[in-house]
């Protein structure tokens, strides 16, 4: 078996830690327990530690000054775990030090796709250096889902799928969140939502430390209901019933004329018939139905089969655990 690389994202989103139900101390605690766990298991496996903060995802470990000072020796305490305790711990208080006291960036979203997409480059630099470690991604978010987050999380578990990085979230408190457990469930990884944020390290080292190859004789707790809907690219709501374009599978929450992403133009019918067979009879707004240019995602691939007459088809995912996300396609 391969070594294991390890990469944790830590949300320290400021607005959630505010009166959490678990102090961020007894947090860390566990954390840095599970992180000496997984650095002990075997000496050839690596780890990475990102912050998720208001606009950024610094690194926290490796220590990327690599000052390489090592910490006081202590003859009570296994050196690497030292090492990395000393690192994590003085990483952290130094970036929440730096926070500024601005409300506005305390009510600013974590930069949670930010982190994910920073573990992945840098696996992806590990992989090319050896090719012989075996990733993952251990996401430990407290925000909500951001829906503007949507397109960038979706890419980010396309990319997760090429490199073969499987991705794990656990939301230790706050509400479920739709993306990371699409993430999870695309990546073959696991998603937990604590119950007894209390009991945070037995759920760390239960589930997410053995490594993936090892859990299918564990029986890891499964998800047994996957939320699937998607944010629509128009106004980046969760909707309940979106509508594709079938040329570039952009969603949208109602029927368009033009696809705001490939400027497939829809037959008039096509778009009546629509209308008139949506479930709720809320009035379009014209203002509103017109995609904003600002949402559109990256353009679609060359190959777009183009000779196919456009239809706007209205087949989603409903709240439902046995659909197929629609965003399945890797199209982005
Ligand atoms: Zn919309
Ligand atoms: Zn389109």
């Amino acid at each position: 078996m391969h070594p294991d690389h390890l990469a944790v994202v830590l949300d320290l989103s400021p607005a959630h830690w505010h009166r959490p139900p678990l102090p961020l101390d007894r947090f860390l605690a566990h954390i840095l327990v599970f992180l000496n766990a997984h650095i002990a298991a075997r000496p050839e496996n690596t780890l990475a530690v990102f912050a998720a903060l208001p606009g950024r995802a610094p690194l926290l470990y490796p220590d990327p000054d690599a000052a390489d000072q090592p910490p006081p020796a202590d003859p009570n305490v296994y050196p690497p775990f030292r090492r990395l305790d000393s690192i994590v711990t003085a990483r952290i208080a130094h970036e929440l030090d730096s926070l500024t006291p601005d409300e506005s960036l305390l009510t600013a979203p974590s930069a949670l796709v930010g982190a994910l997409t920073k573990a992945l480059c840098y696996i992806n630099r590990l992989n090319l250096a050896t090719s012989q470690v075996d990733p993952r991604i251990l996401v430990l978010s407290v925000s909500p889902d951001l829906s503007t987050a949507y397109i960038p999380i979706m890419n980010s578990i396309f990319s997760a799928q090429k490199l073969k990085v499987t991705i794990d979230a656990c939301q230790v408190f706050g509400p479920d969140t739709v993306f990371l457990q699409q993430a999870a469930h695309l990546t073959g990884g696991s998603y937990l939502h604590l119950t007894e944020t209390s009991a945070l390290l037995q759920y760390l080292i239960m589930s997410f430390l053995p490594p993936p190859a090892i859990r299918k004789v564990l029986a890891v707790p499964t998800q047994d209901r996957i939320d699937f809907r998607a944010a629509c690219f128009c106004h980046k709501n969760i909707v309940d019933i979106g509508f594709v374009c079938s040329v570039c599978l952009s969603i949208f929450c109602q029927p368009v004329p033009v696809c705001s992403t490939c400027r497939t133009k829809f037959p008039i019918k096509t778009l009546q018939r629509l209308n008139a067979s949506r479930p709720l009879a809320t009035p379009a707004t014209p203002s509103s139905a017109r995609p904003s240019p600002a949402a559109t995602p990256a353009q679609p691939s060359a190959e777009t089969p183009r000779h196919r007459a456009p239809l706007l088809t209205g087949e989603f995912a409903q709240n439902g655990a046995s659909s197929q996300p629609v965003t399945n396609g890797s199209k982005y």
